[in-house]
């Protein structure tokens, strides 16, 4: 079962500690001070054995001292013990303050760069595992930055204190003894490799029990409707089972290490009484020498854990380093400039993307004036949702082009672009929080007059009001508090508030009742207004009034014109249209 563990492994996982460290380095004023209060607690350790021994032969031997000097002797303990204790509790501090710290800038650089990723990142990665990464491993660093660094700073200069005492009181036991605690290595070596498998291997199942319970919430009524709970609960329980073997495995690896210890210790201490007998050696120094290697223990014990905390932690340093490492693949170029003034044209030139091999948009090319609406028109999976999300910078284009007033996109910076648009999906996202910030999001400087104004008119006010606590109702995750309607009012009072010159509007293909549909459909047209819209429209009967429509078939524009236009063409999109126009309204006679 044990994984032997490779040079070129030791010394990766090194690499990823040692880059883990490269995150404390600013704050190595901390760590200094650290391992000087470190030294201070290694010193008056050695310092406390030594009065001790003093003072045993003091008491125990009282015609060696005169009284005095047994006192002045006494009370060099408490002085020792009081070093001791701020030694200890300030290297501590100091060392887990970094450790922390550490965890918290990883953090933030970790969200940072999950928000510079593109959108193509996340259609290929797991919620789940995103997740994991950013709470469950960042937390496995902490301890282990931490205990790492406090053990690094506080233990060598006990441990090296503790020698020289034994040295000091015989030297000849003392290399015995030292014998003895390389023995008791072995077991923690040999238990340690399987910790590291062990933890690596958990924080993968972590990652699919958590990737199960986000399934299972986003999808709950799935589930529901098609009577899958059984089901989902025996696949959880199995993955849960796995976590609970693995975590069993550790616990087995990691209590056998002390019991060892234990054993192999109290066999030493039985031979050591024997030889003390025999060497006649002297009360006090027979104690002090005992003390010494009790209080060995702990610094040996703590170093030789150092290397299991360094491989647990590079395991989960190693994943978050990964999505650290994931290219940015939409970035702003260097001497990119903001996007200022009014948006006069919008120009897609000769536009071709593709997400892998196969080109999902081939030559584009079309132009739309300011405040045009043009209209994109096409089966499923013709490529209209693709197209629109080339313009906000989603993706970048393939080959081609897209300018504004003649410049290309990518010319200018990503946040004034973005600014400039507009955005009413699908899946109108509302995060857990009141209606009012839902409207405000993207302009947080809103007022609640400016509010209210865009949730009015968005047709949203009514149904706003309406709710226990107004406008500071929280509409819970996803809206699902919410119709689908007044969702799509939320978003569209949203969009107004944001007041951006470009707007992309992606319909709802969700049918609603004539009454919301209604309420819908006029909000839209307030949006619309002054604006340039690119919409993707599913209902036909929505754009006839556009600039342009374009119909889309597999990636290609087929046809291009206005509805009256394409109607007379009588070609791909009048066959649309008839299909609808029947199945939408079945025609009486
Ligand atoms: P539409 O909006 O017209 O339904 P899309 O733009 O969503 O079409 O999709 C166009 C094509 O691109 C489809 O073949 C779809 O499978 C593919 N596609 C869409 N999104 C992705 C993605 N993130 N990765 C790979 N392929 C994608």
């Amino acid at each position: 079962m044990t994984e032997p563990q490779t040079a070129p492994a030791i010394k990766r996982e090194w690499e990823t500690y040692r880059r883990l460290l490269g995150y404390a380095r600013p704050y190595t004023g901390r760590i200094v001070s650290g391992i000087i209060f470190g030294v201070i607690f290694g010193g008056s350790t050695t310092g406390v054995l030594m009065a001790l021994r003093k003072t045993l032969t003091g008491v125990f031997e009282p015609d060696k001292f005169s009284l005095g000097a047994i006192i002045a002797i006494a009370a060099l303990l408490p002085v020792f013990g009081l070093a001791r204790g701020l030694g200890d509790y300030f290297s501590t501090y100091l060392l887990e303050w970094v450790g922390n710290r550490v965890v918290l800038d990883l953090r933030m650089a970790l969200f940072r760069h999950l928000q510079d990723l593109s959108i193509s990142f996340y259609g290929t990665s797991r919620t789940g595992d995103l997740i994991s990464r950013t709470t469950n491993d960042t937390q496995l660093i902490t301890s282990s930055v931490s205990s790492v660094l406090s053990d690094l700073a506080k233990q060598p200069f006990t441990l090296i204190g503790m020698i020289g005492v034994l040295l000091y009181l015989d030297w000849k036991l003392a290399f015995i003894s030292l014998v003895l605690f390389p023995i008791c290595i072995i077991p923690v070596a040999t238990f340690g490799r399987k910790v590291r498998r062990s933890s690596r291997e958990g924080q993968e199942q972590m990652a699919d029990v958590v990737g199960i319970l986000e399934e299972n919430v986003t999808g709950a009524r799935i589930v529901k409707a098609f009577g899958m709970e059984p089901h989902e609960i025996r696949r959880f329980y199995e993955r849960c089972r796995l976590v609970f073997s693995r975590a069993m495995r550790v616990t087995r690896a990691r209590a056998s290490v002390e019991p060892v210890i234990v054993l192999i210790s109290l066999v030493g201490f039985a031979l050591i009484l024997l030889y003390a007998r025999w060497r006649h050696m002297s009360f006090a120094e027979f104690f002090t020498f005992g003390a010494a290697l009790v209080a060995m223990y702990e610094p040996v014990k703590k170093l030789s854990k150092i290397h299991l905390s360094i491989q647990q932690s590079s395991a989960a340093a190693d994943r978050i380093f990964d999505l650290l490492d994931q290219p940015v693949q939409v970035r702003e170029r260097t001497g990119a400039r903001p996007l200022t003034g009014q948006v006069a044209r919008i120009t897609f030139d000769g536009v071709t993307f593709s997400y892998g091999d196969k080109p999902v948009l081939r030559g584009i090319g079309f132009e739309a004036r300011r405040g045009a609406c043009v209209a994109l028109v096409g089966g499923s999976g013709a490529g209209k949702s693709t197209l629109v999300s080339l313009l906000p910078r989603f993706y970048d284009v393939t080959e081609g082009r897209i300018l504004i007033n003649g410049t290309d996109i990518r010319d200018f910076t990503i946040e004034s672009l973005r600014k400039q648009i507009g955005l009413v999906t699908q899946e109108t996202i509302l995060f857990n929080d009141t209606a009012a910030n839902n409207i405000a999001y993207g302009a947080p400087d809103a007022d609640r007059s400016a509010i209210e104004n865009a949730a009015r008119r968005a047709n949203a006010h009514d149904f706003i009001v309406a709710m226990p606590e107004g406008y500071d109702t929280a509409i819970g995750e996803r809206g699902n508090r919410l119709s689908g309607g007044q969702r799509q009012r939320l978003a569209i009072a949203r969009a107004l508030l944001r007041d951006a010159p470009i707007l992309i509007l992606d319909e709802a293909t969700s049918a609603l009742d004539t009454e919301s549909e209604r309420l819908v459909q006029d909000a839209l047209n307030t949006l619309m207004t002054g604006r340039t819209v690119f919409a993707i429209a599913h209902r036909l009967s929505t754009i006839q009034n556009s600039d342009l429509i374009l119909v889309l078939e597999n990636g290609l524009i087929v046809e291009r014109g206005t509805h009256r236009e394409l109607l007379t063409q009588g070609g791909a999109y009048k066959r649309l249209y008839d299909l609808q126009f029947r199945s939408d309204e079945p025609r009486v006679g």
